[in-house]
């Protein structure tokens, strides 16, 4: 039996993250607005050793740098 916590993976940078082929999810505070964006093409413009928790993304709706940001698995259909 596996033990959840034992496989949880501490992704701290975009290249980690970009590996195993997860996406960020941006939730805008303010207005609700959701975007969302592949952390393979974030670290190709933005580098690899990039913390994508400590970003600061800002919401292509209302301009405010208000968001949650979620790194999650990429769901291929
Ligand atoms: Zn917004």
């Amino acid at each position: 039996m596996f033990d959840y916590a034992d496989m949880t993976i501490d992704i701290d940078t975009l290249g980690k993250a970009s590996r195993h082929r997860m996406v960020l999810h941006m939730t805008c505070r303010h207005c609700g607005h959701k975007g969302q964006i592949k952390a393979r093409d974030l670290a190709r413009t933005h580098g690899f050793g990039t913390d994508p928790r400590t970003w600061s993304f800002r919401c292509s709706r209302c301009d405010m740098r208000n968001c949650i940001v979620r790194v999650m698995e990429e769901i291929r259909r």
